[in-house]
């Protein structure tokens, strides 16, 4: 098992790539502790790690509120006595969000709150356990967009994954030296609820998959895996990265037919 005896908190746990990260680590010997703001999805994700055997547990926190960071990092330690893995994963694309012209100062300031200031909280809370475990993993969900602009305009939710990009790196250097690994997810667009209730039709779809080499959409799972390896000793070198699972999206120039 590669994630035997580890802790972990994963973020966003209900849905999507938490979900499914969850429940691969769980099954790689990790306990997890499941943060989301959706009770239902959230506890849905505990069960299922549970009823199979495994140790999980689940806390409602916002990301954005630096108490609710406080205590789903607190409930770990109390719960599993130790944080090694943290996976600052929750976020929002928000349906209003656009260009520069038509997107709202609110729509721009409630992404920035989840998606870039989830991860900061996520970090001032969640370092300090992994220091005082002795070191351990961060893994914050970043974007192929903060490699790439699109005409198909999301201003804020671009923004937001440059910084989480910006501030993976720069975590990266502060800890280099304390045993800690910082590294970005960039999945390309995937087969989750985030996209898809946008996609809604073949036309949109296919608009996207053009764009793709692979031709195809990734899955949450794939993900996972690439959680899984960074999360885990076999990543001991690896920090500072912008991890990048697109299906060759930011290599492309022209795609395959
Ligand atoms: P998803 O919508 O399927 O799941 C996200 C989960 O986060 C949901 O369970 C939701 O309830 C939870 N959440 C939302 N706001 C929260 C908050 N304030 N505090 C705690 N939990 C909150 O999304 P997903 O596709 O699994 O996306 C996960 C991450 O991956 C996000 O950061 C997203 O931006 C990023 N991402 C997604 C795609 C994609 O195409 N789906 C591509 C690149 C990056």
């Amino acid at each position: 098992m590669r994630l035997k005896d580890k802790v972990a908190l994963i973020t966003g746990a209900g849905n999507g790539i938490g979900l499914e990260t969850a429940l691969l680590f769980a099954a790689e010997g990790a306990a997890i502790v499941i943060v989301d703001v959706n009770d239902r999805a959230g506890e849905a994700t505990a069960s299922k790690i549970t009823s199979a055997g495994g140790r999980a547990s689940f806390i409602h926190a916002d990301v954005s509120r630096a108490a609710d960071c406080e205590a789903m990092v607190g409930h770990a330690e109390e719960t599993f006595g130790k944080l090694n893995i943290l996976f600052n994963n929750a976020g929002i694309s928000h349906a209003q969000d656009d260009d520069a012209m038509s997107t709202t100062e609110d729509v721009w300031d409630l992404t920035f709150a989840i998606n870039v200031k989830g991860v900061y909280l996520g970090c001032k809370y969640g370092i300090p356990a992994l220091k005082r475990a002795g070191g351990g993993a961060v893994i914050n969900t970043a974007s192929f967009v903060a490699l790439l602009g699109a005409a198909t305009p999301q201003l804020a939710y671009t923004s937001s994954k440059g910084a989480v990009l910006a501030m993976s790196r720069e975590l990266a250097m502060i800890h280099a030296r304390e045993n800690i690994r910082v590294n970005a997810l960039c999945p390309g667009p995937l087969n989750t609820e985030l996209l898809m209730k946008y996609l809604d039709t073949p036309e949109k779809k296919q608009r996207r998959l053009v764009h793709i080499p692979m031709g195809r959409f990734g899955e949450a799972k794939e993900m996972a895996y690439a959680a899984l390896y960074l999360a885990s000793d076999e990543a001991s070198f690896v920090t500072g990265t912008a991890f990048t699972v697109d299906g060759g999206i930011t290599s492309a120039y022209v795609t395959p037919d």
